[in-house]
């Protein structure tokens, strides 16, 4: 149910906030989602009442029953995105508006409540002005946005979905994925595990379709690689995605992507590149590609390169790829121009240091 409404904020500022020296030690060496800011933002949710309680508080644990839905049924969804500082001192979230649509998407999925986009935009915008002096000034760093629903209802009945819900954000400083140049991963072909299937929650960003992945990426790691790529539920055949990030294939000038069948997640880093495409004279394709496209057309120099898309790293270049029984690399392995040139602009766009043609840049500060 969906109550319209307009929610107001209650603004509780914290009175332990680090001090600048404190906050300047944790920026020099941000690492990944590792230290939080100083606030965060909650809003609960009561079924028949809608949405509630909204404010922003000093950042810190909760306090929960044991018998609380999420713990049992991992009821919860998430979203990520940034904040980043431009070259202009103006500080821009990109595209929140695609996240508060995906984040109601898999909110339908998961039978939990949808957040007016709104108010979505505007948590987001009310934590980062309060902590902006946490989005780092340091080229290629940025302030790394998460927010996530919880179910709260206190009880271990499964036939129906929780009648209490939870939203928060929480901000964390990042840097750049890669310090010292871009490097391409190498990737495992898992055809012991899956992801995702038809009918299941593949598309929604929840949290239940990680906890069913460490053991597939932990088996790539055994295997030398650094990322697992999982391929569809039926005949483990047709590639889906990487990790956390989607995939693409060059072939020349055309970009070709896994067509969005319902068990990828649709990345906004995907959507964005496929629009951007056209400015940069590329060709696109949505569609189903084999692991046997990927090596034949490795092997007869047709694929020039594999990329792959994500808010945390951007874009990431694939150089070698690995299955229990056949292993080949992309070209000759090292980063190539059209994965360079795609990941130069949209970089470029987020940091101010190319025109917003597409009006994706949301600017908070
Ligand atoms: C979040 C995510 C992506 C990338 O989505 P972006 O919106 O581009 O960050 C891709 N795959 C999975 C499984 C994800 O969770």
């Amino acid at each position: 149910m969906t109550i319209a409404q307009k929610l107001s904020f209650d603004v509780q500022l914290s009175d332990h906030a680090r001090t600048a020296a404190e906050r300047e030690q944790v920026l020099a060496n941000p690492g990944f989602g590792q230290t939080f800011t100083d606030h965060m933002i909650s809003i609960d949710y009561t079924d028949g009442e809608g949405w509630h309680d909204a404010r922003l508080m000093p950042y810190g644990p909760l306090s929960l029953d044991p018998a609380t839905s999420v713990f049992h049924y991992a009821q919860e969804l998430f979203e990520g995105l940034k904040a980043y500082r431009q070259i202009s001192g103006s500080i821009v979230t990109f595209r929140p508006y695609a996240n508060a649509a995906r984040f109601n998407r898999s909110a339908a999925r998961m039978a939990m409540p949808e957040l007016p986009e709104e108010t979505f935009v505007e948590s987001l915008e009310l934590l980062v002005e309060h902590d902006k002096e946490w989005v780092p000034t340091t080229e290629g760093h940025s302030l790394y946005l998460r927010p996530f629903m919880i179910a709260t209802q206190a009880g271990l009945g499964v036939n129906y979905p929780s009648k209490t819900y939870k939203y928060m954000v929480i901000a964390s400083p990042a840097a750049s994925y890669f310090t010292g140049g871009i490097k391409p991963v190498s990737v495992w072909l898992s055809t012991e595990y899956t992801r995702a299937a038809p009918g299941g929650t593949g598309f929604a960003k929840c949290g239940g379709n990680y906890a069913a992945a460490f053991v597939a990426q932990r088996q790539a790691v055994e295997n030398g690689c650094d990322q697992v790529v999982w391929l569809d539920a039926h005949e483990h055949r047709y590639v889906e995605e990487m990790g956390g990030m989607n995939l693409f294939f060059v072939f020349g000038d055309k970009l070709v992507t896994p067509a969005l069948t319902g068990t990828l997640l649709p990345g906004i880093t995907r959507e964005s590149i496929l629009e951007l495409a056209g400015d940069l004279g590329l060709e696109t394709e949505e569609r189903l590609i084999t692991v046997d496209e990927w090596q034949e057309a490795s092997a007869s120099g047709d694929l020039t390169e594999v990329f792959a898309c994500g808010t945390a790293a951007v874009v990431t270049p694939v150089g070698t790829v690995k299955g229990a029984d056949r292993s080949w690399t992309v070209a000759d392995g090292t980063p190539g121009p059209v994965t360079m040139r795609v990941r130069e602009e949209l970089v470029g766009i987020q940091y101010g240091a190319r025109p917003d043609t597409h009006n994706w840049i949301h600017k908070i500060g």
